[in-house]
């Protein structure tokens, strides 16, 4: 069930307020719907990823009028150490502080291990790895000047388990999952947590873009496709929403979560517990 967030949020659910979350990849899909779930609790949104430039700019004036917060945007590119380092720089410059990182940014491609094309690998091992290096270590000199910091690192199921023909996804993954254990044993006494959160599949335009074409493709119905195909990992059958990854990102960044730390939260519907 999507639970809609709006402006009617009531104040007391503004637990963020004065505080300040990047979300990295928050043009479209799930980052989108983190980036504003942290909005409506009362975050200043730092938006990261590519898009139509006009696009971002109402995505931003949609959020600062529906929930009243300040929403910038930064268009780093997340191969690029030293875009991501201007992005860190202008947040800090912008805000004076940076309270709530996610990094969520990430691309998939699929082919066997043999064809891999190389090309592919570093892209994917820079995108969905290597940038949430690069931020993580240039936003935690604030964080830890700030005794309080939240990390939330947008994994996959594919973080626990693989899957054939995911070599760059998977590896990128289990990679990020194991940098989330290593920054939250280094910031533990620090008021700073770091999370990993490892959605199974996720309901995005990406994927309702997928079902029709899957269904002709296999001569199946959509509903098929969703529960034979997509969902066929999947035991509860159903997609998780991007509404449901942002509250569970706002709650890994309240106080109640203080002492969650360097785990793996899979919101799979029980797919990992095979
Ligand atoms: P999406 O394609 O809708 O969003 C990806 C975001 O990353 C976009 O904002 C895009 O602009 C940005 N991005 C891509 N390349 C970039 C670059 N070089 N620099 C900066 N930004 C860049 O995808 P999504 O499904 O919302 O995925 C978001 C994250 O969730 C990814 O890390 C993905 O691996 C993970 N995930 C998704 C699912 C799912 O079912 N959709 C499941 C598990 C994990």
């Amino acid at each position: 069930m999507n639970i809609p967030i709006t402006s009617q949020t009531p104040a007391s659910s503004r637990v963020l307020t004065g505080k300040v979350a990047l979300v990295t990849g928050s043009t479209s899909g799930i980052g989108l719907g983190i980036a504003r779930a942290l909005a409506a609790a009362g975050a200043d949104i730092v938006l990261n990823g590519l898009g139509v430039a006009s696009e971002i700019s109402r995505t931003r004036e949609q959020m600062t009028a529906e929930f009243g917060v300040k929403a910038s945007y930064s268009p780093a590119d997340m191969t690029r150490p030293e875009s991501i380092a201007e992005m860190i720089a202008a947040t800090g410059a912008q805000f004076g502080r940076l309270d709530i990182l996610v990094n969520n940014a990430g691309i998939q491609y699929v082919a066997p291990l043999e064809q891999f094309p190389v090309e592919k690998w570093d892209q994917i091992l820079a995108i969905n790895l290597s940038s949430a290096f690069h931020t993580t270590r240039l936003a935690l000199p604030a964080m830890r000047q700030n005794g309080f910091g939240r990390i939330m690192n947008v994994a996959s199921a594919h973080g626990l388990v693989g899957s054939p023909f995911k070599a760059a996804y998977v590896a990128a993954k289990h990679g990020i999952v194991g940098l989330t254990k290593v920054t939250a044993l280094e910031t533990a006494e620090e008021g700073i947590t770091c999370n990993a959160i490892c959605p199974g599949y996720v309901y995005t335009p990406l994927v309702e873009a997928q079902i029709d074409g899957q269904a002709q493709a296999h001569g199946i119905s959509r509903d098929q496709v969703v529960r034979d195909v997509l969902l066929a990992q999947q035991p509860n059958k159903r997609f998780a929403t991007v509404e449901q990854l942002g509250a569970v990102t706002v709650f890994l960044a309240t106080d109640a979560a203080a002492s969650i730390t360097g785990i793996a939260l899979p919101v799979d519907g029980g797919w990992t517990a095979h």
